[in-house]
């Protein structure tokens, strides 16, 4: 299939008028008359990762975080202008140069339903997964309520859990049953949360304040599995999904491989 053909059929997978105002997804680069026949998954656009994918010979990648973010937002008027790391130019130059062409679907991949917190709920076996009110995360409920400090155990074995590890608030005796989830950074849904009734809250890059000033106000136990970790179940959903899309729409089925490098910046703790 083109590349065109295929960033149709994940436009309409992944929306990306859906995305919020100040994001950048879509194509980054590359030509969209190239033939795809492997597609790359991966969390970040990272040397690290292009160099995994130009050894396993892809021709395209669909990458969770966009490569140019903030760079691309709209300078205003007597604002100086935004620079663009070297290191993010040369990787562009590098897939350009490659043939690859770069796919990004971020917030719009977190709103599309199934999304990334879908993806996140279902690797942790919650189920009876229904919209968090007033955002795109989920609530659902386990099988069977076990103690936070089993269901933490049950994160850290599933995961790709990063060496910084994961941090939990509550009591390790507590039995949790209903939990809501949120993929990727999640503290501005700790208000959301308290008023789902929920027993857990998982998500990722909980800073000291909003946690601190939720827990004074009756939050539920919290877990932070690392942004990474909580992001990465989507790349799986995503390829599922658009071997799916590929069958039905006719199209010969690509090779695709889903990233199992971890780009978490930590090293130890
Ligand atoms: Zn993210």
């Amino acid at each position: 299939m083109k590349a065109s053909e295929l960033v149709d059929l994940l436009n309409k997978r992944y929306d990306p008028t859906a995305a919020e105002i100040w994001d950048r997804v879509g194509v980054v680069c590359g030509d969209l008359n190239n033939e795809v026949k492997k597609i790359y998954f991966c969390v970040d656009v990272l040397p690290a990762t292009v160099s995994e994918a130009i050894a396993w010979n892809a021709d395209f990648i669909i990458a969770h975080h966009p490569l140019l973010l903030h760079e691309l937002a709209e300078v205003l008027e007597g604002e100086p202008p935004i620079v663009i790391a070297p290191w993010k130019i040369a990787l562009k130059d590098r897939l350009i140069s490659e043939g690859i062409v770069l796919l990004t679907a971020h917030t719009n991949a977190d709103k599309a339903t199934p999304g990334v917190s879908d993806a996140l709920a279902r690797a942790l076996g919650i189920t009876n997964l229904t919209p968090l009110p007033g955002d795109i995360g989920r609530v659902g409920t386990l099988p069977e309520a076990i103690s936070l400090k089993y269901f933490a155990a049950k994160v850290k074995s599933i995961l790709p859990i990063s060496k910084a590890g994961i941090r939990v608030f509550g009591n390790p005796e507590q039995i949790i049953n209903r939990i809501a989830v949120s993929g990727g950074s999640g503290d501005h849904l700790l208000a959301e949360v308290r008023s789902a009734d929920v027993d857990l809250y998982l998500t990722a890059d909980l800073r000291h304040h909003p946690v601190s000033e939720a827990i004074e106000s009756g939050s539920p136990a919290l877990i932070d599995a690392g942004h990474f970790a909580t992001e990465w179940p989507w790349l799986n959903q995503a390829a599922t999904l658009l071997a799916q899309d590929l069958a039905s729409g006719g199209y010969a089925s690509v090779e695709m491989k889903i990233s199992t490098l971890s780009t978490d910046p930590w090293s130890f703790s």
